[in-house]
């Protein structure tokens, strides 16, 4: 069958068998993210209110702490230009990095250079190399689509960590409208659900994981509240350009442009140009792209010559695929054998059914009583 792909984005059928088209082949992806634009994204006049609003609350809130926000930085644009904007901004921010051992050299030098051009603190979280890649490979021989969870599962273990030792309120995120308001559904699973992360591990894993620290969807609950943790997505308040935000960062400290999207690391870089394209049949690149059409960064055909072009450079690749191997401990044969294995997914496995059996209660009842508010609103019309 002929691969449809939607008129006005370049998310396709191929690699989407949740997508579906309306009568003008527009995309249910682009469609909705253009409903959503003008409630999340303000590139204009207002967003400029927005940050200066922001700032003042995240600034009278950290008086008497030691940081005014916290914040993870994996070295790539959105966290990096969040983190050179919060400077600009006067904030003081508490940044984390979880260093896995697979950051690329351009990747380091980058987040070295944003530190010392900046004077913000990076804090290099450094998990146990051997049981760090022990998980990485259960979560490979699982089959399983979200191979990164593992390490962000802790990043987000420090991240509360630390908001906790230090009392800090406030979480800036890089999530943003202009490189992301696409994102293909299904693949994926939260990297919070302990439970899961641990069943894969008990299923596949071989020797230990006692030395990482993990968090859970029920500990970030309960220090989200504790704390009363407000998360700011400062990049959906400014007109935010990929080309421009790397040039900026280019002429602020010398950040080196590192190629696509999530090749600041090389396991990112397989996950995302590899086991997703090889295993999954999903081109990443077509979320990205199509993302970056509906902020109007690039038009459809700019996307779909980059489509033409091959997903990654063979040689950097292979280098990549090497160190992988050595680092999971694995041979060719055995990485053949994973690589062409059936693939799982993540609820094939234990869930934490408890935590989403009570948000989606949660937002039953909330949606239920917005109705009957409604309905009392319209009596006492
Ligand atoms: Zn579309």
């Amino acid at each position: 069958m002929k691969m449809r792909v939607c008129k006005r984005c370049v998310m396709n059928d191929s690699s989407d068998k949740l997508i579906t088209f309306d009568g003008n082949g527009y995309c249910n992806y682009c469609t909705n993210a253009l409903i959503k634009k003008k409630h999340i994204y303000f590139p204009n006049g207002e967003g400029q209110l927005m940050i200066k609003r922001m700032v003042e609350e995240i600034k009278k809130d950290g008086k008497g702490k030691k940081y005014d926000c916290i914040m993870g930085i994996s070295g790539g644009l959105d966290s990096s230009y969040l983190l050179y904007l919060g400077y600009k901004w006067g904030l003081r921010i508490l940044a984390i990095h979880v260093d896995d051992g697979y950051d690329t050299d351009i990747s380091k030098s980058n987040i070295a250079k944003l530190s010392k051009a900046t004077g913000i603190d990076i804090h290099n979280i450094v998990p146990d190399k051997d049981q760090f890649n022990g998980l990485i490979k259960a979560y490979m021989k699982a089959g399983v689509p979200n191979v990164a969870a593992p390490q962000d599962n802790i990043l987000f273990a420090f991240l509360y960590s630390e908001a906790k030792k230090y009392r800090t309120t406030y979480f800036l995120s890089g999530e943003n409208f202009a490189l992301e308001c696409i994102l293909q559904a299904g693949n994926t699973h939260s990297a919070r659900d302990k439970v899961n992360l641990m069943d894969i591990y008990h299923k596949y894993g071989e020797e230990g994981i006692d030395k990482l620290r993990f968090t859970s969807n029920w500990r970030i609950l309960a220090t989200r509240f504790e704390l009363g943790i407000k998360e700011r997505k400062p990049l959906n308040y400014i007109d935010y350009n990929r080309n421009r935000a790397f040039k900026e960062l280019e002429q602020f400290c010398g950040f080196q442009y590192y190629g696509a999207k999530h090749l600041e690391n090389k396991l990112t870089a397989f996950i995302q140009l590899v086991w997703f394209t090889k295993k999954f049949g999903v081109d990443k690149r077509t979320s990205h792209l199509s993302s970056m059409i509906i902020s109007d960064q690039l038009t459809r055909s700019e996307a779909l010559d980059v489509l033409k072009q091959p997903l990654y450079d063979e040689k950097m690749m292979n280098s990549y695929f090497n160190e992988i191997k050595e680092n999971l401990r694995i041979d060719d044969n055995e990485f053949d054998q994973i690589m062409n294995a059936p693939v799982h997914l993540h609820e094939e496995f234990k869930t934490d059914r408890l935590y989403y059996g009570v948000i989606a209660m949660g937002s039953r009842v909330k949606k239920m009583v917005r109705r009957i508010h409604r309905k009392s609103m319209n009596k006492s019309k």
